[in-house]
Order: C-alpha cells, then sequence, then structure tokens
C-alpha cells in the first residue's frame, strides 16, 4: 500500500467504484479505495438491477442516460459482464394526472436529446403479453431502459479504475479520518494510515457512521425496500426474446423479466426506516424479514395489472435496506465548512445514476467544476437545519412519494416548521399559505383566513391564482410587505474586502452606501451566482442573494479566501427583514423612518444602517417587484416589531400582505430571471443576458472565458416570451418547437397578473432570439402559441423602480 494518495474514497459499493474508475479515467491515477468487506457488501449487491433514465430532475435524466449508455463500454474496459439486457422499457400511466406527468417527461426528453415515444395499448400487449392493457391509458418507451447486474456492474467499475492505474483495498475498514492543518488527511485502518489530499465518503449504508468519523452529520436514512422474484412462468418460457422492463407509477410497482419468470418491486405506502440510530458495522451479506403486510395491498394491484403474476409462485421474496436524502437525490460534492471533504451518498437509484455521480464528482476534483449544473445534487443544498431527525423524516416522505405524482403547486407536508420566522402564528392567522425552502416557511400566498388557505395539487391554474391576483394589484397600485427573511446575507468585513470581491465578482464593487447588481462566474465562464453587493462602510460589505443557495455560495467564498486579509460569514440567519414594494411604499416608509427617504435622499440601489420602526436595520432601497421598493433587513428579534410598525402605518394606504408567488408573477412582466431556474452553472454571463453587468476593465474569475465567448458567435440566449394559454401555465422544464423541431426549453414561467399575460423564460438559439420570433411551447403535450419579447411589458424605462 502506498503512504500518500491524492484521494482516498471510503465504500465499495457501485458509487464509489464508479468515482474510482472515472477519477481514474480522467488522469488522476493515484487514487486508492477502501472497502472494509467485498465489493459490492452494502446494499449494491441485493439491488432490483432495473435501469431507467427519468427522474425530477433533467440533468439527473442527463446522467441516468449517461450511467446507462456507459455500461457497454463499461464492460469492454473492464473485461467483466455487466449482465446489460437492453430490452427497452416503458412507463404505464392508469389515470389521466400520470397520463399528464408523462406528457411533460417527452417534453423535457425532446431537448434533453432522449429518445423516449407514447406507444399504443396495442403496442403495450404485443411487447408484454403478459400484462392487462385496458388498465392502462397509456405508456411512454424508452429504449434506454433494461436491466444489469448489480455485482457484475460494481465489479466492473473496480476493475476498469484498476487497469487504468487506480487501485482498491478490500477488507480494509476505515477506522478514521484525521485532518491535518493543512486541510489534508490521514486515513486509518487497521493496516495502518495513508496520507491524502481528498476523501470521499462513498460509504452507503454507512454514510452517516463514516461521516461521523469527521464530526459529519448527514441527513440519510435506510429504507427496507422489497421485491419479489416468481418462479417461471409459462408465457415467458415460451418466448424467444426478453420482456421489456416497465413502471407503474400509480401501482407504485415496477416490474422486469428475471430468468424465466419476473421480477416486481414495491414501494410501500408506509415507510419502514431501517436502524435509525445507526447501521450496525456488522451487516453486511444479510437480508431483512420480508414484511408481506407491508406490501400487500400493492401486490394485489400489481396482480390485477399482470395477472400472470398471480398464477406464478413466489421463488424469493428479498427485504433489503437502500439509503435515501430528504429529497429522495444523491448528496455529492465538496462539503461546505470542511476542506478537501467531499461526499456521494444517498445515491438511492446507483445502478442509473452512480454513472454520473461518479462523472461529476470526478470532474468537479480534477477540474474545479462539474460539466453540467449539478444543483439538484449538491450537498450544499442542505444546511445545519437538516438534522439527522429532519433526515429520517423527510427521507421517509420520499420513500414514499417515489412514484407519488407531485404537482407544481404542491409542497410536501413532512417535516415542516423546521426554520420559522417570528410571524409565521401572526401570518397563518391571516391565511398564509407556506412553502419552504433551505428548511424555512416562507408565505406562497395569502388566502381569507386560515380555513381557506388551501389548494388542490394540479397541473393547470389552481384556486391560488385570484388571491394572488389581488397581492399583484395592491403591489402595482398601492402598497404590499412581504418577508425577506429568506435571502441570503454573506458579509466580507477587512483590508482586503474589496479586492477580494473585485476578483471574485464579475460586476463593480459599489462605492459606500451603494449597492450594484453582479454575476459571479466559475473559470469556465459558467455562472456561479446572480447577486447584489452592498458597501456599507470602507471595507464592509454585505451580499444578498439566493437563499437557497446560501451554502452552496459560503463554499466558493471560502474556497477562495486563502491570500486574503478579510473576515466572511454566512450571515443569512442573522437577517431576517421585510420587504415594502408599490407606489405607496415610500409615503409607509416615510411614516417609520426619521430619515429622509425622498428619491434624493435615498437613491434607487442605496443602502445605508439606520432605524426604521423603530429597530435598528440596514435599510436599501432595491427592487424584485419593478416598483418603488425598499428591503429592510433586521435581526430576528426586530422582525415583529418591525412588522407591527409597518402595519400600523400602512392601514390607510392599501397595505397587504404578499407572497412568493405574487413576486414570482411581478418579475415575469420585467422579464427578470431568477437564481437556481433560468441563472445556474448551465449558461454563462452572455447567454444568460447577465453580461451586461460585467465590469470588462478589471480582472475576475472566469474573464478570459467570459470574453472569448463574448467575442464569438453566440450560441443560445435566455428570452422572454409570451404564451397564448387558457387555463394553464408552464412551471418549467418545458420543450419550445420551431416548425415542429425542439429548439430550446423554459426555464420558469407562471402567469403575470398585472399584463395579464402567460409567460415564461427559456433559453433558444440566439438566431431564434429576434423580438417577435414566434415559436411554440409544449405545456402538458399541447402546443401554444408563443411570441418572444424584448422589452419588458411593464415599466420597460425602470421609471416606476426609479422614481
Ligand atoms: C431491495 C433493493 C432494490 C434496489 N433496486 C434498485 C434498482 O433496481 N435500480 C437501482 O438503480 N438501484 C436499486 N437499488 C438501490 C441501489 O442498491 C443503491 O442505490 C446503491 O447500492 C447505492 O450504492 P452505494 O455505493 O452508495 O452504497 P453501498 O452499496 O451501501 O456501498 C457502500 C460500501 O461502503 C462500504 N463501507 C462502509 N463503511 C466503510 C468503512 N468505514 N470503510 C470502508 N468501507 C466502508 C460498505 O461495506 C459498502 O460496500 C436497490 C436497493 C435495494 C435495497
Amino acid at each position: 500500500m502506498e503512504s500518500h494518495e491524492r484521494v482516498v474514497i471510503i465504500g465499495g459499493g457501485v458509487v464509489g467504484c464508479s468515482i474510482l474508475f472515472h477519477l481514474a479515467r480522467f488522469g488522476w491515477q493515484d487514487c486508492v479505495l477502501f472497502e472494509r468487506n467485498e465489493l459490492t457488501s452494502g446494499s449494491s449487491w441485493h439491488a432490483a438491477g432495473q435501469i431507467h433514465t427519468i427522474s425530477s430532475d433533467p440533468n439527473i435524466s442527463r446522467l441516468q442516460g449517461y450511467t446507462i449508455n456507459l455500461y457497454k463500454e463499461l464492460e469492454e474496459l473492464s473485461g467483466h459482464s455487466v449482465g446489460l439486457h437492453a430490452t427497452g422499457g416503458f412507463y404505464l400511466a392508469s389515470n389521466q394526472d400520470w397520463y399528464d406527468y408523462l406528457k411533460r417527461e417527452r417534453s423535457k426528453a425532446r431537448y434533453m436529446g432522449l429518445d423516449q415515444e407514447f406507444i399504443s395499448l396495442k403496442e403495450i400487449a404485443e411487447l408484454h403479453p403478459l400484462i392487462d392493457p385496458q388498465r392502462y391509458l397509456a405508456a411512454l418507451w424508452d429504449p434506454l431502459d433494461g436491466d444489469i447486474d448489480p455485482s457484475g456492474v460494481t465489479y466492473a467499475y473496480a476493475k476498469a479504475a484498476k487497469k487504468l492505474g487506480a487501485s482498491y483495498h478490500t477488507h480494509a475498514a476505515v477506522i478514521e479520518t484525521n485532518q491535518r492543518p493543512d486541510g489534508s488527511w490521514d486515513v486509518v485502518t487497521a493496516d495502518g494510515s495513508i496520507h491524502a489530499e481528498h476523501i470521499v465518503n462513498a460509504g452507503g449504508l454507512w454514510a452517516r457512521e463514516v461521516g461521523h468519523l469527521s464530526g459529519l452529520n448527514l441527513p440519510l436514512q435506510p429504507m427496507e425496500h422489497h421485491y419479489l422474484i416468481t418462479e417461471a412462468i409459462p408465457q415467458i418460457v415460451e418466448r424467444d426474446r426478453q420482456l421489456p422492463a416497465g413502471i407503474d407509477y400509480e401501482g407504485n410497482i415496477y416490474f422486469r423479466q428475471e430468468g424465466q419468470g419476473m421480477l416486481l418491486g414495491i414501494y410501500e405506502p408506509v415507510a419502514t426506516p431501517w436502524s435509525v440510530a445507526g447501521t450496525p458495522q456488522d451487516f453486511g451479506h444479510e437480508l431483512l424479514e420480508p414484511q408481506l403486510d407491508h406490501i400487500a395491498e400493492r401486490l394485489e394491484l400489481g396482480f390485477e395489472r399482470i395477472p400472470a403474476l398471480a398464477e406464478a409462485g413466489i421463488k424469493d421474496m428479498i427485504n433489503g435496506p437502500f439509503t435515501f436524502g430528504p429529497d429522495g437525490n444523491p448528496m455529492i460534492g465538496p462539503v461546505p465548512g470542511m476542506r478537501n471533504y467531499w461526499t456521494a451518498v444517498g445515491v438511492m437509484a446507483g445502478f442509473c445514476q452512480a454513472g454520473g455521480v461518479g462523472k461529476c464528482l470526478a470532474e468537479w476534483m480534477i477540474e474545479g467544476e462539474p460539466e453540467i449544473d449539478v444543483w439538484a445534487m449538491d450537498i450544499a443544498r442542505f444546511g445545519d437545519y437538516a438534522s439527522p431527525d429532519w433526515g429520517t423524516i423527510k427521507s421517509s416522505e420520499n420513500y414514499e412519494r417515489r412514484f407519488l405524482l407531485t404537482f407544481p403547486n404542491e409542497t410536501p407536508p413532512r417535516g415542516r416548521c423546521q426554520r420559522t420566522t417570528a410571524l409565521y402564528d401572526r401570518l397563518t392567522a391571516q391565511g398564509a399559505v407556506w412553502g419552504d425552502g433551505f428548511g424555512l416557511e416562507a408565505a406562497l400566498w395569502f388566502a381569507d383566513g386560515p380555513e381557506d388557505a388551501h389548494e388542490e395539487p394540479t397541473f393547470r391554474r389552481s384556486r391560488a391564482h385570484d388571491y394572488v391576483a389581488r397581492e399583484v394589484k395592491a403591489v402595482r397600485e398601492a402598497v404590499g410587505v412581504t418577508e425577506i427573511a429568506n435571502f441570503a446575507k454573506h458579509s466580507f468585513r477587512g483590508k482586503d474586502a474589496r479586492k477580494f470581491l473585485d476578483r471574485v465578482m464579475a460586476g463593480r464593487v459599489p462605492q459606500p452606501d451603494r449597492i450594484s447588481l453582479s454575476p459571479m462566474l466559475t473559470p469556465k465562464g459558467k455562472l456561479y451566482g446572480d447577486l447584489s453587493i452592498a458597501c456599507l462602510g470602507h471595507d464592509d460589505f454585505m451580499i444578498f442573494g439566493s437563499g437557497a443557495a446560501q451554502e452552496m455560495h459560503r463554499r466558493w467564498f471560502e474556497s477562495k479566501l486563502d491570500s486574503y486579509d478579510l473576515s466572511y460569514a454566512n450571515e443569512s440567519q442573522r437577517y431576517h427583514g421585510l420587504g415594502l414594494s408599490g407606489p405607496n411604499a415610500r409615503e409607509l416608509l416615510a411614516r417609520i423612518t426619521r430619515d429622509d427617504v425622498s428619491n434624493e435622499g435615498l437613491k434607487f440601489r442605496d443602502i445605508r444602517r439606520t432605524f426604521v420602526g423603530s429597530v435598528p436595520a440596514i435599510l436599501t432601497r432595491l427592487s424584485f417587484s419593478g416598483e418603488l421598493g425598499y428591503e429592510i433587513y433586521v435581526a430576528p428579534e426586530y422582525q415583529l416589531k418591525l412588522y407591527q410598525s409597518i402595519v400600523a402605518a400602512g392601514a390607510d394606504l392599501g397595505l397587504k400582505n404578499y407572497g412568493l408567488r405574487a413576486l414570482m408573477s411581478l418579475r415575469l412582466e420585467k422579464n427578470w430571471g431568477a437564481w437556481t431556474l433560468d441563472f445556474r452553472p448551465d449558461f454563462s454571463a452572455v447567454q444568460s443576458g447577465l453580461d451586461a453587468f460585467v465590469d470588462w476593465d478589471k480582472e475576475f474569475i472566469g474573464k478570459s472565458a467570459a470574453l472569448a465567448e463574448r467575442d464569438a458567435e453566440p450560441t443560445i440566449k435566455l428570452v422572454t416570451m409570451t404564451i397564448d394559454t387558457d387555463d394553464i401555465d408552464v412551471s418549467n422544464d418545458e420543450a419550445i418547437l420551431k416548425d415542429g423541431a425542439c429548439v430550446g426549453y423554459v426555464t420558469s414561467g407562471g402567469f403575470a397578473h398585472h399584463v395579464g399575460q402567460s409567460m415564461a423564460l427559456g433559453y433558444v438559439p440566439a438566431a431564434l432570439a429576434a423580438a417577435g420570433t414566434e415559436v411554440e411551447v409544449e405545456i402538458n403535450g399541447e402546443m401554444y402559441p408563443a411570441r418572444i419579447v424584448a422589452e419588458p411589458l411593464y415599466d420597460p424605462g425602470g421609471e416606476k423602480m426609479r422614481g
């Protein structure tokens, strides 16, 4: 064993082995993997081995496509069979909602280059004669689906990695991970210690325990999961080719041929978390006792839909644990607040996802950033609030919802109120309907009172539509108040604060008492932030940005601090606050502060420390509504007092609460994009239009890539569209078509209430980005005429905001 390696990977399941393979393949051969037992000694060995591409997130779907497409090559590289049956597979819809869902998936597949098509019930019967087609409305066919041998795949990754020069050791449990002052690690096994620059926790079922070795608590939970294998089925014995794989969403079952029988997997209606307190170290190649009563109801449904199963004897019943994360997606990447510590954990569909996880993690380690945006898998989307208990609650919820439809207007109910502001009860009493982001409750919209605060899940406009309309009206015509606790606030103080921000941010760093808008770029010129930089004093700065991305941005800032003399902190939890927007906002503000808030006294993009509503505050003049607006940040203990002051002062000014849905509607008619949706690392400054805020006269991270792009022919552009719809709007990820061909996709949208128009933002080829270009947008399988608009439909000159 070498005494020093660049990377030590802990865990020889499919995920760890894929990472080892990809690191070696991309040029880092001095990497080693430690496995406490034999390879595949966790959940990997007892997986059902079914593979499919569909996932809730388009980039995860893309990576699933990558994973599946890799299998043949992996077999050749390793010389080890992966047992691939490329049978193709279908997703079955037994009701209209699921049919609509599949139409949306097919729309995504169009721009992801995946080859999914609807097939008729007659074709289902021909492809899979064991299914009763009468039970279904439709089926979406994907030629990539099928199954593999889980152990074969894991060994193939490991062997291919070894051929490329990396190494792995079995029966080598990691018992300690100790960090040196320089950030490197001593990784201890019973055979001694090895020094590594980076470590990767790929501990699967034991990821929590591996995390504890370094003081890391992961919000993961292993869940029990059942599948059964039948005896030989005569219709299969008589066939000369393999049956395709299938997923029946409403039935919560998946199935495929296994030998001459069938395999049927079941997501139980009530999840059973396994080993909540921790995975036993001596657990290995055992299985759990099957719990027939947990699966009886869904089994019966499976028997109805695939009648041959009911007649076949059951040869084997598997109950095995595998790990889920709070939102069902993997948690990968460098852990914020830790140096050189990476995770690849919570991978619940390892045989669909491990290839993509390995690819992204290896690119991230070697090149500093993955090729595509991995936000949906980034460990930084969770923070301290994601406690182990919360992890168990959310993971259980996700397990149960694995094949349940989540509508765009739905907010899963469990694990709520993890973080609240002082106004939670007060706003609830006024009819707030809540959503949550980064564990914090934020009002989505306001009903007429608590009894009225509900809506039904739907793909179409919900009953919230009219309520949001009146909030928008209040903001456009009078004044609205909204919580801004969910925005991120990052502070930078000290001698080098300006120098640091000048380097890290692509835009201009403002002078004292001013705010500027700025993109933040990666070295490859991809967007990594869309932020407001505020200068509160000579060496005192604050950055406001996406609350969801606060840990991702913290990780980015901290990784660049080394040679600068300044202190940095993520102060998002230290400041809550309220936003005021509307033509009466100034009048209201003037009543609760002694400051001069006239247009001369407090200009657009000014900031100051002062007192508002009798409490200490940071007062800014900013607006995401396109209206005259102010953001007032206060410590959490002042939130209630500030709100009371605003409510008392605004009574005769038409003051109304407004929520996130109204805010997202208001920004549409201003053509403004939002972080995680329209702005994200899949796109660059030039493509997104954020190059308008770049200061080309200074040096900054990503400048050479951004310059090269600016000087070349543009490829794609972010555009705003109006869409002619009836009672439906886009959510996101819908295909944009021109002359029947998919040319781009929607990144966000909805109904712009003030101008009374369904709208969307999305990326299209630059040649199609001109105002007036006619395109079509596919929503729930229907094509709707759409038109690209250049100017915002509301106040294109920005006079309201600046006036
Ligand atoms: C019943 C069942 C059916 C499934 N069906 C499918 C399916 O059809 N398709 C699909 O894609 N996925 C399926 N899965 C999920 C799939 O099995 C997992 O996503 C996958 O196995 C996760 O792999 P992993 O490498 O993250 O974890 P694991 O397989 O758990 O691997 C972790 C490894 O780390 C090792 N380790 C732990 N601690 C240490 C330490 N301190 N030192 C050294 N080594 C350590 C363990 O011994 C283990 O080998 C199924 C799972 C189950 C249980």
